[in-house]
């Protein structure tokens, strides 16, 4: 089983926080939807036969494409990819662009998922980060969507804002809940230099959260959601029971996929290639016949790191058996011993997952195991 990602590079507006590749140039999106057809025929063999499971576009933003264009890449994926019948079909969008007849051309093209990016219904802080919507908008987007025959809702969160008081968080999740979207990943806010808001905080004019303040701030999205009944089965990603993102999971899961648009990865589980990240040089590329990427073949300590980092992060933790078998590779147990009796970590039956307190600090507990 494998995934496909097709990365639409354009947004209405450049959000304060974000680092994606994008453009808010909008003349040359049909040319790129060109292009991504010949990708999408050129690397038809990438996948090696497998079926693909799960479709996802991201971006971006691309609920600016318009329905024609969806289709087209829809028909292309059909065309050249054994496509799963019950295959998830997941689609990011900005709540402005949700209208009813946008959606229920979506459900028509085949987009079986939405991933409404909605981050806050504080108005304050939305304006703040530059979104093109006001909570109004997300929540009407979220009904619309419902109205539309939509059983399978995403709605992303950031929390970790600056100035953010606990009690204004702890609002902002109630507005979520109360929606029912089947599933909620919810990031912190992180300040990245290349951005409106990393020119802000260079000069002074922003300060981040402290680490302690974003540490109890995830500590109440964990224990809403989970009051709330949402399943935590990532770090970053909460569902209600059954409704795991099948795409999300595949990357965890090393399984295949290929990225199609500019500055999409690819990953086969012998090397990652990426493609450039500049639509004008893609289009022109791809024009030619020649797909612009760059690849790494990966090393015997990047597998098991990228092993490790990313199932460390779920419910389900690091298969110790795994590593041992596939890579022949044992985490150090001194660290190991340490970290449980930390509470940290625990160990059972050769799972090694996370606790509560170790979730605080997944990432640098995974780097303490690398090779
Ligand atoms: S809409 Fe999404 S991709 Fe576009 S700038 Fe905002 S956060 Fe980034």
């Amino acid at each position: 089983m494998a995934g496909l990602y097709l990365h639409i590079p354009f947004c209405k507006q450049a959000c304060y926080y974000c680092d994606f590749h994008f453009s808010t140039r909008h003349q040359g999106v049909d040319e790129l939807v060109q292009a991504m057809l010949r990708e999408l025929r050129l690397q038809q063999h990438y996948l090696e036969g497998e079926s693909v499971e799960t479709i996802y576009f991201g971006g971006g933003t691309p609920s600016l494409l318009s329905v024609e264009n969806i289709r087209a890449l829809m028909q292309a994926v059909y065309n050249h990819f054994p496509v799963l019948g019950a295959a998830e079909v997941t689609l990011e969008a900005n709540p402005d662009d949700l209208t009813l007849e946008k959606l229920g051309g979506l459900k028509e093209a085949g987009v079986n998922r939405l991933s409404i990016g909605i981050q806050s219904f504080n108005d304050t802080v939305l304006k703040s980060f530059n979104r093109a919507h006001n909570s109004e908008q997300a929540r009407a987007s979220v009904q619309a969507a419902r109205a539309a025959g939509f059983e399978n809702i995403n709605i992303d969160l950031i929390y970790g804002v600056p100035n953010q008081t606990r009690e204004a968080l702890q609002q902002d999740l109630d507005h979520f809940t109360q929606l029912n979207p089947e599933h909620i990943s919810a990031y912190a806010l992180t300040i990245e230099e290349k951005t409106v808001f990393g020119y802000q905080s260079k000069r002074g004019r922003l300060a981040a959260l402290p680490e302690n303040e974003t540490a109890e701030h995830f500590e109440c999205v964990m224990r809403h959601l989970e009051d709330s009944g949402y399943e935590q089965y990532e770090i970053s990603n909460f569902c209600m029971p059954g409704h795991y993102s099948k795409h999300n999971s595949s990357y965890w899961q090393q399984k295949k996929y290929l990225g199609v648009g500019p500055s999409a990865h690819s990953y086969n589980g012998q090397s990652r290639q990426w493609n450039i990240a500049n639509n004008q040089l893609y289009v022109r590329s791809l024009a030619a016949g020649t797909i612009p990427f760059e690849r790494e073949v990966l090393t015997r300590a990047n597998q098991i790191n990228e092993f490790l980092f990313t199932t460390l992060r779920t419910r389900w933790g690091t298969d110790l058996q795994h590593l041992k078998n596939v890579f022949q590779f044992t985490p150090d147990q001194q660290k190991i011993q340490l970290m449980e009796k930390q509470g940290m970590i625990q160990v059972d039956n050769g799972q090694l997952t996370l606790t509560q307190k170790g979730k605080l600090l997944a990432d640098k507990i995974a780097l303490e195991f690398f090779y």
